[in-house]
């Protein structure tokens, strides 16, 4: 290590002090080459850092001192850049630094492609799902949600299927097993449409109501292209009083439309459902061939796509036995179901109703 003394400075232009300050750095820089365990590093470290006699202390002392006013700045912004080299030698000295082999260790090729996430996507069904929902949504109507292991009051009951009713052998229900010893209206089914929510709602709220149900539903259905053991409904329910048949085929057309563009049509077929009375099919012009008739619509122009129908008495006579403004002597309403996986079919050219539950990548990422 050398041990020159440190100079006296006679001249302070910056040329001068250029010349010292590099001269103490080359030392240390010597100084730290040369280390070699640790009791040189202590020597290096009393050397340049120590409080009393280290150089730097001394170079602070003796050349800012002599310095004249207008050089003390100069000398500082040097005197701390040399500071900051001295600490930085020690410090990689004793290893607290990283080292350039550390450095080199973990550089990071940027050219190199990153790691690929794949982007989430809305399931179709769930995009038509919200879609339907903000049709509905748009014109006052609120969500209900319920349980998908109902009761059969609320499923069948209650929606005037009483025991018995032929209409329960339409949808073939899967029921929870070993329940024989309850009554029949406390026994538990996975729903087999979201119109127990429909009641469960009213229960809940007094007239006037408007809501949209959307949700899944199950039935001992064999699979095929167009069935499933899973699909999704959704449902409206409107109640208030002076409620007519027109009000619903107005709200059923305005959804037509804005589901499938401003040219559908609707056309409105008697039916029967236990629920509504009267009850109506609605069909719309096929959005395929625009009406003229092609494989899609059987040649008809027509495509069947919603059940619907004024609320019957008898269902909000059921209400009523929890919020008595049900009466159906003083209120009225419609309500309407349709099949989410139908219209996602059709919405976006699909032929098999499997696709939507099989979870296949390469049917999915279409979506994206
Ligand atoms: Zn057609």
């Amino acid at each position: 290590m050398t041990n020159d003394p440190i100079p006296n400075l006679t001249a302070f232009d910056e040329a001068a002090l250029d010349r010292a300050f590099a001269a103490l750095e080359r030392q240390a820089r010597e100084d730290a080459a040369a280390l070699n365990g640790p009791d040189a590093l202590e020597a290096f470290k009393l050397k340049w850092l120590g409080r009393k006699q280290g150089r730097l202390n001394e170079v602070s002392g003796r050349w800012l001192k002599a310095a004249p006013v207008e050089a003390k700045k100069l000398l500082g912004v040097r005197f701390n850049a040399l500071k900051v080299v001295v600490e930085g030698l020690y410090d990689e000295a004793t290893g607290s630094g990283p080292t350039d082999a550390a450095l080199a260790a973990e550089s990071i090729d940027i050219t190199l492609p990153g790691t690929q996430r794949l982007i989430g996507a809305e399931h179709p069904i769930t995009r038509t799902l919200n879609e339907i929902t903000q049709v509905f949504a748009a014109l006052g109507y609120s969500v209900g949600v319920g349980p998908e292991v109902e009761t059969d009051y609320y499923n069948f009951e209650s929606m005037n299927f009483p025991p018995g009713h032929p209409a329960r052998d339409t949808q073939d229900t899967l029921v929870v097993a070993n329940q024989d010893r309850r009554p029949l209206r406390d026994r538990l089914l996975l729903r087999t449409h979201t119109s127990p929510v429909q009641m469960r709602t009213m229960e809940q709220q007094p007239p006037p109501l408007r809501i949209v149900i959307p949700g899944k539903v199950h039935r001992n259905d064999a699979a095929d292209a167009t069935h499933y053991p899973i699909f999704h409904q959704a449902e409206g329910l409107c109640v208030d009083t002076g409620i007519t048949f027109s009000d619903l085929k107005g709200t059923l057309d305005h959804a037509m439309k804005a589901l499938f563009g401003p040219a559908v049509k609707t056309r409105f077929f008697p039916s029967f459902f236990p629920f509504t009375e009267p009850s109506a099919d609605v069909q719309i012009s096929c959005i395929f061939c625009g009406g003229k008739g092609c494989r899609k619509c059987k040649q008809s122009g027509w495509i069947e796509l919603l059940g619907c129908g004024m609320v019957a008495p008898a269902v909000f006579a059921f209400a009523a036995e929890k919020q008595p403004a049900y009466d159906p002597k003083k209120i009225s309403g419609f309500a309407f179901g349709m099949g989410v996986e139908r219209i996602a079919m059709m919405k976006y050219g699909i032929s098999e109703i499997g696709s939507f539950f099989a979870g296949d990548m390469r049917f999915l990422s279409q979506f994206v």
